[in-house]
């Protein structure tokens, strides 16, 4: 049974959610603060946070900030406003997906079912040795990327996109499908999304990312690497 920590100063949406959640077998755990909302996070008892942008004494972002210092629990993030949304596209703030107030509580249930079963996914993969695809060599153990033997930072949306490439060398792939595969959607999200995930992995991992010799767009089908 997995424990989601809602972290919302409305209680009305609070006890809404949890009830719902509750319902679909899930452990609740709610702060109504951005304070103590990083508190409950960081004590390990959550094993995915909701987590409202407007909040009190922290909000949703700094609160995200911190977080991400020492933890890479699975984070939803909620807006309530257009500007917000474009905040987390445009920020690298480490939020693994977002959600827009107002939403069905059908549509929250399938995101936090599909970050849930990515998080477990990774955890529970194999420990294969290490590959090697032209100058980029992959430890999927330790979920760590080299090219020409110099660390790559990417984070994890970043190295499951890059993974999801390298299983499929030269093959064309569509933002639909990455969309869908990666992000683990069952009907398609933002596809913003994917474009600005492609442009910041395009920058970590190409020399020149204006230049590109790895991560290659196909016009209006989508994009393909070739190593
Ligand atoms: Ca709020």
């Amino acid at each position: 049974m997995s424990t989601i920590l809602i972290i919302e100063d409305e209680k009305s949406i609070v006890d809404l959610i949890s009830f719902n959640l509750k319902r679909e077998g899930y452990e609740i755990l709610s702060a109504f603060d951005g304070g103590a909302g990083l508190e409950l996070a960081l004590s390990g008892r959550a094993d995915l946070v909701l987590l409202d942008v407007m909040l009190p004494v922290m909000d949703g972002f700094e609160v995200l900030r911190r977080l991400r210092q020492t933890s890479d629990i699975p984070v939803i993030m909620v807006t309530a406003r257009e500007e917000e949304t474009d905040k987390i596209f445009g920020l690298e703030t480490g939020a693994d997906d977002y959600i827009t107030k107002p939403f069905s509580v059908k549509e929250l249930a399938a995101r936090i079912k599909a970050n849930i079963r990515r998080t477990a996914a990774r955890q529970g993969g194999e420990k294969s040795a290490p590959g090697t695809y032209g100058p980029f060599k992959l430890d999927k153990a330790l979920q760590s990327v080299t090219k020409n033997g110099r660390a790559l930072e990417l984070t994890q949306r970043e190295y499951d996109i890059l993974c999801y490439f390298l299983d499929r060398p030269s093959q064309v792939v569509s933002r639909e499908e990455l969309m869908e595969n990666v992000w683990g959607y069952d009907y398609y999200g933002d596809l913003r999304a994917v474009d600005v995930a492609m442009r910041r992995l395009r920058e970590k991992l190409e020399d020149d990312p204006a230049d590109p010799k790895h991560l290659m767009t196909k016009r209006g089908a989508g994009y393909y690497m070739q190593v």
